[in-house]
């Protein structure tokens, strides 16, 4: 099962959901809570067997958002009637006040089980809130997106490798692109590190355009990333690693008027049987320092 996806979905939802609540001058506790609890039931009712790839993940969201958009109306609907009945029993409390005989028993009375009732919503109101933090803390904990960059997490690659490795007769090549982006230290010194993180989102977005959907992207940490190829040659693989160097280094990003120059640097290997993740990824690493130390923005081989 994976779930690779859901912590941009929650994401995509929490920024939707703070739009919403920027945009209605008017808004109210209880549509929050309604737009919340439609949001855990979409999620909740995704099919984990949709989710094997980011594409898919993607249309899922696109179809869950749809349902939780059709949801949410109705549940504001429910949560602006309920405040409806309300408001009409507080009119007609304070209209007995314009007769002549006040009957203040009567009125006190109507005005505690108004007073009763709405303390009644907000109690419910919170417990839903605690409830629904909850859920989103258990789904952010299992989540295998990096937050940053909306690739996929260290924690995915670890346990993609070790199901690769557990799998000793895989019918295709896989080979492995370790990407590290070159200087990038002095890049967040020249330009700030909010302009490197974002850096870090513009060089996700050429991986994730440039490869094709059965190939997969992580973020290794830092300003290193891990590609898995499917089902390519060597000298496949190795013409993709160097598209994907110019693509890097032929970007057009500006910062105050000055171009930046990004460039990386890829090490590359392939998975050879009894490999395990760790003796993979030594390869890959091995491979990355080879670029590094023969001057950087290259591609450098270790297969054996
Ligand atoms: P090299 O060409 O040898 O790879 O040099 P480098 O400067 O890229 O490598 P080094 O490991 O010295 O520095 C990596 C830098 O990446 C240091 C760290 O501040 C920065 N970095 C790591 N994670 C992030 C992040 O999430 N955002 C930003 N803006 N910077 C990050
Ligand atoms: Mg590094
Ligand atoms: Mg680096």
């Amino acid at each position: 099962m994976e779930k690779n996806d859901l912590k941009a979905l929650i994401e995509e939802i929490y920024e939707n959901l703070l739009e919403r609540i920027n945009s209605d001058e008017n808004a109210t506790k209880g549509q929050v809570i309604a737009y919340l609890k439609d949001a855990i039931e979409v999620v909740s009712n995704i099919n984990d067997k949709d989710i094997d790839s980011i594409e898919h993940a993607k249309e899922a969201f696109n179809n869950s958002y749809k349902e939780l958009v059709k949801q949410s109306l109705t549940s504001y609907k429910n949560t602006n009637d309920k405040f409806g009945e309300l408001t009409q029993l507080n009119k007609e409390t304070m209209d007995q006040c314009g007769e002549k005989h006040i009957n203040l028993e009567t009125l006190t009375k109507k005005f505690n089980e108004i007073q009763a009732h709405m303390t009644e919503e907000v109690k419910k109101a919170n417990e839903v809130i605690s409830e629904l933090t909850d859920k989103v803390k258990v789904l952010e904990q299992t989540s295998n997106l990096d937050p940053l960059t909306k690739v996929l997490n260290r924690r995915a690659l670890i346990s993609y490798l070790k199901e690769v490795c557990a799998n000793k007769d895989i019918p295709y090549s896989l080979h492995v692109l370790m990407i590290d982006i070159d200087n990038f230290k002095s890049i967040n010194d020249n330009y700030g590190h909010i302009t490197g993180d974002k850096i870090l989102i513009f060089i996700s977005n050429i991986l994730r355009k440039a490869l094709r959907d059965g190939d997969k992207i992580f973020r290794f940490g830092g300003e290193e990333f891990t590609i898995i190829l499917n089902r390519n040659s060597d000298e496949q693989s190795e013409a993709i690693a160097e598209r994907l160097l110019k693509l890097i280094s032929s970007n057009n990003l500006i910062y105050m008027g000055q171009k930046i120059s990004i460039t990386a640097s890829i090490g590359l290997t392939k998975f050879l049987q009894n490999d395990t993740p760790d003796s993979l990824m030594a390869r890959a690493d091995k491979a990355l320092y080879a670029s590094k130390n023969n001057g950087k923005n290259m591609v450098s081989k270790v297969c054996e």
